[in-house]
């Protein structure tokens, strides 16, 4: 598996079409339907005995144009560099004029009350933790404030909320995500700020609490539209009937070509497929890559592929997403206990002559997740993860950020991984 994945450049090919001929590839988007006819040309040539599209509803949401400028009679005036969160409201055109409240997290917003936020715009500047070595552990001690924040901020009468980037990185990139807004709660526009805009206007406001901001982002929801997971498979020689999955997902932000969160992903579950076909390797159950749409947004992708296998009496085995990024292999994360993880863990043998150590409770995906009630392991692919969220979701995601020898160590890593759990019986 190594040596064939080390020897050839088909993922990285993949990878670099997905991310410049079709980057942005947000719900709906001609990128979107482009990758997804890319994706299925790709497994052909891989070798899947079937392939095919599984229709997904999608929510159909378009970036507007975007300024915020910071209007101070003490510092002047100031560019910062913006990006609409998914899913948020709009302003107008001419946009909004007002005075900005900074809060570290919600408890300071209450604190604060409706008298000093009514009328505001709210600005949530709690930076990543970056003494967290899991960076994932990071990402999510922050993005709370971009996934609720403006509801919380509404409910004290805000009329925008600006949110810095959840990165851990200091630059100039606004790195976008989806937010969620609370039923019965006035929607209010949102958009993320770098993290240089955000520590600007920080400090302006300690020298001039009264400056104003000008904010314009006249992104829009549109009504909900349709497009595809892209499946592949590998018919099992002993229990066809009997499914593993391999997964990235097809989707990506608008302002990104996405490389690693996660054309990487779905390259890695295509090259799957090839390495079993190439060195003429039949699994026992049937394998599958599925690319997923809109995992960014809310997950239709994952919830449909359950339920049709669910209607279908299928019976998943084992599942392992591939959406930390493509960087260099540490191992894997499973959701299992007791003598299943411990027969897992017996695996990380077969894995150390290529450094890759990481046998740990823990791990799956959101486009797996629905499948954990149909009985499937779930399998998270763990890549170094330190440099993941220096790209995630901005335009910094590039194709160039990737390293093709830590695509194809992953790639090996997934496919030995797949290849060993369909030998052993659970
Ligand atoms: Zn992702």
């Amino acid at each position: 598996m190594f040596d064939e994945a080390l020897s050839d450049n088909t993922a990285y090919g993949n990878l670099e079409y997905l991310s410049k001929k079709t980057p942005g590839r947000i719900n709906g988007s001609p990128s979107a339907a482009k990758a997804v006819e890319f994706t299925r040309q790709a497994l052909i040539e891989a070798g899947a005995d079937s392939i095919w599209l599984q229709k997904v509803p999608v929510p159909s949401w378009e970036r507007g144009t975007e300024k915020c400028k910071i209007i101070s009679r003490v510092n002047g005036k100031a560019e910062l560099s913006i990006a609409a969160l998914g899913l948020s409201v709009g302003t107008s055109e001419k946009g909004i004029v007002s005075e900005i409240v900074e809060v570290q997290d919600f408890e300071m917003l209450k604190a604060l009350g409706r008298s000093r936020v009514e009328g505001r715009i709210v600005f949530f500047n709690r930076p990543v933790d970056n003494k967290l070595i899991n960076s994932f552990a990071g990402y999510g001690g922050a993005v709370n404030q971009r996934t609720l924040g403006a509801s919380e901020a509404s409910k004290f009468g805000a009329i925008a909320v600006i949110v810095r980037s959840a990165t851990p990185a200091l630059d100039d990139y606004p790195h976008t995500g989806v937010l969620r807004y609370e039923e019965g709660v006035n929607k209010i526009p949102a958009v993320a700020v770098s993290t240089k805009g955000a520590e600007l206007l920080s400090n302006w406001l300690k020298s001039d609490p009264a400056l104003k901001i000008n904010l314009i982002s006249t992104c829009k929801n549109n009504p909900d539209t349709w497009s595809y997971n892209v499946i592949g498979e590998i018919k099992g020689l002993q229990n066809p009937n009997e499914y593993i999955t391999v997964c990235g997902h097809l989707d990506s932000w608008d302002i990104t070509e996405g490389a690693h969160d996660d054309a990487g992903g779905c390259v890695q579950a295509i090259e799957m497929i090839r390495l079993f076909k190439k060195l003429g390797i039949r699994p026992k159950r049937t394998i599958r890559a599925v690319m997923f749409m809109n995992e960014e947004m809310s997950g239709t992708g994952g919830r449909t592929y359950a339920e049709e296998a669910k209607r279908k009496g299928e019976n998943h085995y084992a599942a392992l997403e591939s959406d930390r990024g493509v960087t260099s292999p540490r191992g894997f994360g499973f959701d299992a206990d007791g003598l299943k993880l411990e027969k897992l863990q017996s695996l990380s043998k077969y894995f150390l002559p290529y450094n890759i150590r990481d046998f740990d409770k823990g791990g799956g995906g959101s486009d797996i997740g629905p499948l954990k009630a149909l009985g499937a392991l779930q399998i998270g692919y763990m890549p170094d993860t330190q440099r993941y969220f220096s790209y995630h979701h901005s335009a910094n995601d590039t194709f160039e950020q990737v390293n093709i020898r830590e695509l194809q160590m992953g790639s090996a890593a997934i496919a030995s991984l797949i290849y060993l759990i369909d030998l052993l019986d659970f």
